[in-house]
């Protein structure tokens, strides 16, 4: 067992951080210059860059280019341990959390476990739609998009080749613009060259979202933009669609349309990844409730932050959106606040969140942006873009490397990654051979 109390400086209080995501890593980096002895936890030993996963699905970019190893995010940070296991359940009456490696007791508990892919309960869904949280699931869509071709340069009937070459992507927020986006640059970049048994026009590429417009949580305009980005890349757009059923073969929508399709890629909904063992206050909508200073309903020391916290509030009945600059500036006011805690003040400062704008890419040189001031598209907003998300990746090396899969890409007009390494194990190839 891991124990809260450290026999030479019996005053150092023990904070355990559950996530190592954009929450995480940035509360834990702003209290490297305390005296408390912090014991960071997550199931990887790497930080994921979730915003690029689709562009590792797609083969722009290696799996190594968006994830991050934490101990070399943490290297000479002499306060933190890392320690790489599964946080099963909280005990708060005795101050420890049950992990898969044993208990680890805590002064101080964060809780910044993120999200997960909502499947609303649909369990057939759940088991045949391919979701895109996580690097395991980017490569295994990789693995599938490029397995799905090798088996259609094998069939003869047009019919059935077509099946295996629809992809569908449900959920019109960024993740499913992009990735419809960077699908149907592949359709148009790679499939004419490296698949010459193949006419390009037989992969559909398309996109399907519930509401009456793309990118909800942006401005009409980005809405309106990325649909006439989509078209002119040729991704066929149905907002007010639903799906009702799919088995992995047969897509059934609420009004009535079927479509035979081997893939069908699910970014319609995250829920938090809350853990088990706190009051029945604490969680609602499927996140830790928490008051403004982000301490959980019914807990004095324990903290939520990111995705999996839910501060709900007149201004955000909801709460707040799931996005990293969220996370980042609650790790940033935690950090702030558990130093005040630790020295015995109680003046701690609430959480206001700073909406510096959202924005969305569709492909080479065209993206969506939404600042509060200028809402723009096209070449600028795409170069805007790019320097983002070059600055917000962690480390200079992944920064590099990225940068120059980038420019190889924008001038090969190439997807360059894109090696099998492990098949996908529901792939219709490995039924087939
Ligand atoms: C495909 C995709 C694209 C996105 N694009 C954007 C974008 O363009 N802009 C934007 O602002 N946001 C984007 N987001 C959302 C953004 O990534 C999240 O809001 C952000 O990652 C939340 O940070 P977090 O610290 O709350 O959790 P996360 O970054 O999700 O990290 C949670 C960590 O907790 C660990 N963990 C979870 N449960 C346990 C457990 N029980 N035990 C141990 N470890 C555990 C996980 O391994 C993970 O490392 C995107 C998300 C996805 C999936």
């Amino acid at each position: 067992m891991i124990q809260s109390t450290n026999n030479s400086k019996e005053i150092q209080k023990h904070l355990v951080i559950v996530g190592g995501g954009f929450g995480g890593i940035e509360l834990a980096k702003r209290l490297r210059k305390t005296n408390l002895r912090i014991t960071l936890i997550d199931r990887n030993n790497y930080h994921t860059f979730q915003p690029l996963l689709y562009q590792v699905a797609s083969g722009g970019l290696g799996a190594d280019s968006i994830g991050y190893p934490f101990r070399m995010i943490f290297r000479g940070q002499k306060n933190l341990n890392f320690l790489m296991t599964e946080v099963q359940e909280i005990d708060s009456a005795s101050k420890q959390i049950l992990t898969s490696t044993g208990p680890v007791t805590y002064d101080f508990l964060v809780l910044a476990t993120g999200s997960t892919t909502n499947y609303f309960g649909n369990k057939l869904l759940e088991k045949h739609a391919m979701p895109l949280k996580s690097i395991p699931e980017a490569l295994n869509l990789r693995s599938d998009l490029l397995q799905e071709f090798e088996l259609a340069m094998r069939i003869d009937d047009p019919k059935l080749r077509q099946q295996h070459l629809s992809f569908v992507v449900v959920g019109g927020g960024p993740t499913g613009v992009e990735t419809a986006g960077a699908l149907a640059e592949f359709k148009k970049f790679v499939v004419p060259h490296d698949y010459p048994g193949l006419n390009a026009s037989e992969m559909e590429v398309r996109l399907v979202e519930a509401a009456p417009r793309l990118l909800n949580g942006m401005s009409e305009h980005a809405g309106n933009k990325a649909i006439k980005y989509l078209n002119e890349l040729g991704v066929n757009v149905s907002l007010n669609k639903i799906v009702k059923h799919y088995d992995g073969e047969l897509i059934q929508f609420e009004d009535g349309e079927e479509l035979k399709c081997k893939t069908l890629i699910w970014s319609a909904g995250v829920r938090g990844q809350t853990i088990e063992g706190l009051g029945p206050e604490s969680v609602e909508r499927s996140r830790f409730q928490t008051d403004e200073y982000l301490r959980v309903k019914g807990e004095e020391d324990i903290f939520a932050i990111g995705d999996v916290a839910g501060l709900i509030s007149a201004e955000n009945p909801k709460g707040h959106p799931m996005v990293a600059p969220v996370a980042v500036q609650q790790g940033e006011l935690l950090a702030r606040n558990i130093k005040k805690l630790v020295l015995g003040k109680n003046n701690l400062e609430p959480f206001k969140y700073k909406d510096m704008g959202s924005m969305a890419t569709v492909g080479r040189n065209r993206a969506v942006v939404d600042l509060s001031f200028w809402k723009f598209g096209g070449f600028l907003a795409w170069l805007v873009w790019m320097f983002l998300h070059l600055m917000l990746l962690v480390g200079f090396r992944n920064r590099l490397v990225v940068f120059i899969d980038w420019m190889w890409n924008y001038f090969s007009y190439e997807r360059a990654l894109r090696l099998i390494v492990r098949k996908y194990e529901e792939s219709p190839i490995d039924k087939a051979t």
